[in-house]
């Protein structure tokens, strides 16, 4: 997709890129200062929707808080979705400042600590052991509480996804219990008495490719109904994982929404049914549901020419939004989409190279981009912004302060 493609989604009024019904330069002066991240509530409601309109009724919707923990967002989602993810002790608090019951949160991720497990446990939050410590932990907790937890158990599947941007099962991992381990692990939690609800398994994150994400699925849903077998009731929480990525470089297309809502539907139909009747499968989406309605905005404040290239140098930078610069999980660094956003309609001036505030080479937001003229206070809008964005950056780097966040 290429920059104006994304800047359509947020639309325009008299070439300034609009956002929660302001132009740009407006809504920087409403916020008083530059950099800011800024995301647009139509612009979720309308993921939702559509995630809504495409995937089955059977299944249901968790936020990954992971991607966008930002409190004003949390809370806009948490009365569109199903259920909360969350895979910190800060996540969890955040999760229980909103409308979603404890029994429709779960706790993710590893390396729990045994104090977060007993506060999970004291919520009444669904835990998601990874390890057989994990396990120990949430048994003890309980009985210290004096209260039964639920708990689930995240699954590392013998099986790996190609075409994600992070992989996060199959072979070893630090995600999940080995799933040739489970069976064993499962006689032993049934001796102690505890009721595992499910399972969980999330094989990887940005996926584009509709008939990958498919297979996984497929595959997921076979290794979770042999592993219910092993369980003392029948299974109640089927973690489907995600996945779903979004277009970020230019020669990304947009993942094929239909065509997963298809492949999940014969699932639904066919084998979740017939093996578990009793799950209602959830799809747990981050980046999916935030990634596209956020944007990060900084201003130019020199424009330099050095050797031929010309620079623009703004007021933000890698510790804000590191994902733009390359630096978060990339093998190879390729621009983000990026605009100039008030003057969106501009001829092209020339390819220019914006890089941040911070001295260091790798603080590169854009490389030999096309981009209407600009100078000296026009405002850069990087798109994609809305995952992983201020909260995955290295902010105490180089002591600049942390910029406001705006749902708009
Ligand atoms: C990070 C994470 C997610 C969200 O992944 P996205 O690719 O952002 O959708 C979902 N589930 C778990 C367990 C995660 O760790």
């Amino acid at each position: 997709m290429k920059p104006h493609e994304h800047a359509a989604t947020f639309g325009s009024t008299n070439g300034e890129l609009r956002l929660g019904g302001l132009p740009l330069s407006r809504l920087a002066a409403r916020v008083g200062s530059t950099p800011f991240f800024a995301y647009d509530r139509g612009l979720l409601d309308q993921r939702v929707d559509r995630l809504r309109a495409v995937l089955p009724d059977r299944v249901e919707l968790s936020f990954a808080m992971k991607a966008n923990p930002m409190p004003a967002v949390v809370q806009h989602l948490a009365r569109r979705v199903d259920r909360l993810d969350v895979a910190s002790g800060l996540e969890m608090q955040t999760a229980l400042d909103t409308s979603v019951g404890a029994d429709r949160i779960s706790f993710a991720g590893p390396g729990k600590t045994a104090a977060e497990i007993r506060q999970a446990v004291a919520a009444g939050i669904l835990v998601e052991v990874e390890s057989a410590t994990e396990f120990r932990r949430v048994l003890a907790a309980g009985d210290d509480l004096g209260l039964e937890p639920t708990v689930a158990v995240r699954v590392n599947p013998d099986f790996a996804v190609k075409g994600s941007g992070m992989r996060m099962g199959g072979g070893p991992q630090q995600f999940g219990i080995d799933a040739e381990l489970v069976p064993a692990l499962l006689r032993e939690y049934a001796t102690a008495g505890a009721d595992v609800l499910g399972f969980h398994v999330f094989a990887g994150s940005q996926n584009l490719d509709a008939d990958i994400l498919a297979e996984a699925q497929r595959r997921t849903v076979d290794v979770v109904s042999d592993l219910a077998e092993h369980l003392i009731s029948p299974l109640r929480y089927l973690n489907l994982g995600g996945g779903f990525g979004i277009p970020y470089v230019e020669r990304d297309r947009p993942l094929d929404l239909e065509r997963v809502g298809a492949t999940l539907l014969e699932l639904v139909e066919g084998p979740i049914v017939e093996r578990m009747p009793e799950a209602r499968p959830v799809l747990e989406l981050g980046r999916y549901l935030v990634g596209e309605c956020g944007v990060y905005v900084t201003r130019v404040v020199d424009r330099k020419v050095s050797r031929g290239t010309t620079f623009l140098v703004v007021d933000g930078g890698m510790h804000h939004q590191l994902a733009a610069s390359g630096n978060f999980g990339q093998a190879i660094r390729r621009n983000y989409p990026v605009t100039v956003g008030n003057r969106i309609d501009g001829a092209p001036g020339g390819a220019v190279t914006v890089v941040g505030c911070l001295c260091t080479p790798l603080d590169v937001l854009a490389k030999d981009v096309e981009l209407p003229p600009a100078d000296v206070d026009d405002l850069i809008v990087i798109f994609q912004a809305g995952a992983y964005g201020l909260t995955a950056s290295p902010t105490a780097f180089l002591g600049h302060p942390a910029p406001p966040e705006i749902l708009v």
